[in-house]
């Protein structure tokens, strides 16, 4: 059922009247109309941190400011060899986020002690500490270089998460 039904309950009749009238444009639902949000939010799929992932952007300011992409490994899932489909997810959306709603920046958002890392690195896996946060770093510059080639107009930022939903920013 459309928006225009559920909201209004108008018949087919009347909503051809709504239209047909140059006012009727005015009663478009706000959702209808294009809309201009910040970012596109890249995390990990991890069921630990889903609810610390909203909390997260909200302190950051952007609720309702952007769309989201949940695949294994946040910004590996952008870069890794190991995982070709979700690289190509993460692009498609990219594009999408940004017609549907005119992005201005991708934020990565990882954690830490992931198992996506820990299958892409395997043996160099850093499980935790300033080795651990390094990792993360180099995953997402090279996801932010490679954003910057795909689309230089999109800013980039990039966070990574402890269990306990504290988030520290690295690039
Ligand atoms: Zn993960």
């Amino acid at each position: 059922m459309c928006e225009v039904h559920r909201h209004f309950s108008f018949n087919r009749r009347q909503l051809g009247a709504l239209f047909a009238g140059a006012g009727g444009l005015a009663l478009l639902p706000l959702r209808a109309r294009a809309a201009d949000i910040e970012a596109l939010a890249l995390t990990c799929i991890d069921y630990r941190l889903v609810d610390d992932g909203v909390k997260f952007f909200n302190s950051i300011h952007l609720t309702k400011e952007y769309d989201q992409v949940a695949l294994a490994g946040a910004s590996l899932a952008a870069v890794s060899p190991k995982f070709p489909s979700s690289n190509a997810a993460v692009w498609d959306h990219v594009v999408i986020a940004k017609q549907l709603h005119h992005i201005k920046k991708v934020i990565f958002l990882d954690h830490r002690d992931c198992g996506a890392y820990r299958v892409a690195f395997g043996k160099d896996f850093a499980a935790a500490g300033e080795a651990e946060a390094a990792q993360h770093k180099g995953v997402m510059q090279q996801a932010k270089a490679m954003l910057a080639q795909k689309h230089p107009d999109l800013g980039c930022e990039g966070y990574l998460m402890a269990l306990n939903g504290t988030a520290e920013k690295l690039i």
